[in-house]
């Protein structure tokens, strides 16, 4: 019986663990001049209670909202970052952990300036997710530039290396290769580029996000290299943002999401052309995701994986400086196509 017990025990611990290192339960903040966003992700059903006061503070009406989400593994350190982060433009807002892992979130702001919703939705990889949007009303800053102003994101990099394709190729050293190229074509043809990263660097998703909304661009778009557990898969796919996850509760979002999938296509057709004057490949065309750097960019988003870094033909291509030029005149192609058709 003793012996059982304290088996009993040491399962309860391993899973324990298990449970508190969830995979999937993340915490992500997008800001920009129009909108924050706080999105919650979690493996589980999530439960929320919500509260509501009104109240007067050196003779302003404010709101205080409070939110307590039960069954969201947030890591302390997930929580911490937010915490240094999360706050500003009139709107308060903490966030903090209780010891039985509830996160409570606390907003208090002025409703004249700043509206809040929030949208429950579920992920492609079906964990669940909560997004509390900041929307903040005549905050609009104009922009410098009269240039349109392009942010290129190169996928993972630092200690984040992506995936690792045949013969030991990462990700994070393809993405940041190709990216460059298409910097260097864009800004010879008049473009402003604002690069999330230009060297082999680890940068969150909110911040590349974050740099891109606070930078006003007029679109963004993310570099990837795929991986397929199976050799035979290749080919080129674009993803823009699901237009049914805020839209149309959310008005600003309902443009950004149509607008995106003219960016998807236009994006996918030019590269496929373009590599199809010189390669056979397989275009696996323009789909819908729920990735973070789409839902946290302000502006219309694609995200593109470039080919299999696992198929033997595609890995070798893609490590050819040739290729990779070749994909960037294809991606600035796309680019100049979508924005004199907008
Ligand atoms: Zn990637």
């Amino acid at each position: 019986m003793g012996k059982r017990f304290i088996f009993f025990i040491i399962i309860s611990l391993f899973f324990n663990t298990m449970v508190l290192a969830a995979p999937g339960a993340q915490l992500y903040y997008h800001q920009g001049h129009l909108c924050d966003q706080i999105v919650f992700y979690c493996p589980q059903q999530l439960s929320v209670v919500h509260g509501k006061t009104n109240f007067r503070q050196n003779g302003r009406a404010l709101v205080r909202e409070e939110y307590v989400i039960k069954g969201c593994l947030i890591s302390s350190d997930e929580v911490m970052h937010a915490l240094g982060r999360i706050n500003g433009n009139g709107t308060y807002c903490r966030v903090t952990k209780g010891a039985d892992g509830r996160i409570k979130l606390v907003f208090k702001y002025d409703p004249t300036q700043v509206t809040i919703s929030r949208h429950d939705f579920e992920s492609i990889q079906r964990s669940k997710g909560i997004v509390f949007m900041v929307e903040k009303k005549n905050k609009m800053v104009p922009r410098t530039s009269s240039k349109p102003v392009i942010a290129l994101d190169c996928g993972h990099g630092g200690k984040d290396f992506g995936t690792t394709g045949i013969g030991g190729v990462l990700e994070k050293d393809l993405a940041l290769a190709i990216g460059k190229k298409v910097e260097r074509v864009l800004r010879k043809q008049g473009y402003v580029v604002n690069m999330t990263r230009n060297d082999d660097r680890f940068i969150s998703l909110d911040n590349r996000t974050t740099k891109a909304n606070k930078g006003q661009a007029d679109l963004f778009l993310s570099l990837h290299i795929n991986y397929s557990p199976r050799q035979e898969v290749s080919g080129i796919e674009t993803f823009c943002c699901n237009g049914n996850l805020y839209a149309p509760k959310v008005k600003m979002f309902a443009q950004k999401d149509s607008q995106s999938a003219g960016l998807g296509e236009a994006i996918q057709q030019s590269v496929v052309q373009t590599v199809r004057q010189k390669h056979s490949l397989n275009d696996r065309r323009c789909k819908r995701s729920v990735s973070q750097v789409l839902m946290g960019t302000q502006m219309p988003s694609a995200l593109i994986e470039l080919g299999f870094c696992s198929n033997p033909q595609e890995s070798a291509r893609l490590n050819s400086v040739a290729y990779q030029e070749l994909l960037a005149q294809g991606i600035s192609k796309g680019i100049h196509q979508y924005l004199k058709q907008i």
